[in-house]
């Protein structure tokens, strides 16, 4: 099992890791979701946020 979570900008997430397990749909209105059959994390982000991370000191 992965612990790194997985970023999305989408407010539902599927999940079938890999074909391991029926495919699912995660909700991540909360900000947050996680997998019920593999336990895969799943984190709710924004490309303002992403735009934040590029920021480098001139
Ligand atoms: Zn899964």
């Amino acid at each position: 099992m992965s612990s790194v979570a997985i970023k999305s900008t989408e407010e539902i997430v599927s999940c079938s890791d890999n074909g391991q397990h029926p495919l699912i749909y995660i909700s991540l209105k909360p900000g947050h979701g996680q997998c019920q059959y593999c336990g895969q994390k799943f984190i709710r982000t924004t490309t303002t946020d992403s735009a934040s991370t590029e920021k480098k000191a001139a």
